[in-house]
């Protein structure tokens, strides 16, 4: 397949800097006005302006102070978020339990629901018998977006849900989603330290 490099094979990070030492493969260099000129338009949305501003000062005012889980915090108070969302990996009901102690010290109401809840069965969707090594009920992120768009969230965070299980709940939640854990159960759910170690020790690259 055709080698094509683009911002992830980019150590000068120029459009950062604004030193102007652009890769040859810069996208930005050449970049589709009409692809950014209908992304900049997203942003007169109110409640689109809304996000972006309220994640710029969240990252300013906190750059390098505060954990993800209190910048979720901060996130959920600038949007004005009165009910949070915490859809859950059941393997992280203790984490999900803690989270939704912060959340209501800070005067959230929150509603929280688990992958399993409902417990239908994988082999009605289809999926391999193979997968009952881990079990017989199916995670259903589309359940868990649907239940909590019911429930009329203002935002909603992921704990954990496993790959492509989070693909299928962006997928159906009405309300923002951010993720406070993404599941590496390998890694005690620190999925960048498969990145830091890819080339030494674990011989992904
Ligand atoms: S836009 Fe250009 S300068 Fe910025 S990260 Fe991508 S390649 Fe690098």
């Amino acid at each position: 397949m055709e080698e094509r490099y683009s911002c992830a094979d980019c150590r000068t990070k120029s459009c950062h800097a604004g030193d102007g030492k652009y890769p040859a493969f810069c996208p930005g260099t050449d970049f589709p006005e009409e692809v950014m000129n209908e992304a900049m338009q997203e942003y007169d949305k109110p409640e689109i302006r809304q996000l972006a501003v309220a994640a710029a000062e969240t990252e300013a005012e906190n750059y390098c102070r505060m954990t993800r889980m209190e910048e979720t915090v901060e996130f959920a108070k600038k949007i004005g978020a009165k009910r949070i969302g915490i859809a859950t990996c059941v393997g992280l009901l203790t984490e999900a339990g803690t989270a939704a102690k912060i959340f209501r010290k800070h005067g959230f109401a929150v509603i929280s629901i688990g992958c399993k809840c409902g417990e239908q069965k994988k082999a009605d969707i289809g999926i391999p018998e193979f997968c009952h090594v881990t079990g017989v009920n199916m995670c259903n992120p589309i359940m868990q977006a649907k239940y909590l768009n019911k429930e009329k969230t203002d935002l909603n965070v992921l704990i954990g849900l496993c790959v492509g299980h989070d693909s299928l709940f962006y997928r159906y939640a009405d309300a923002p989603v951010t993720t406070l854990v993404s599941k590496d159960r390998v890694l005690a759910h620190n999925t960048v330290a498969a990145l830091y170690q890819a080339d030494k020790y674990l011989h992904l690259l």
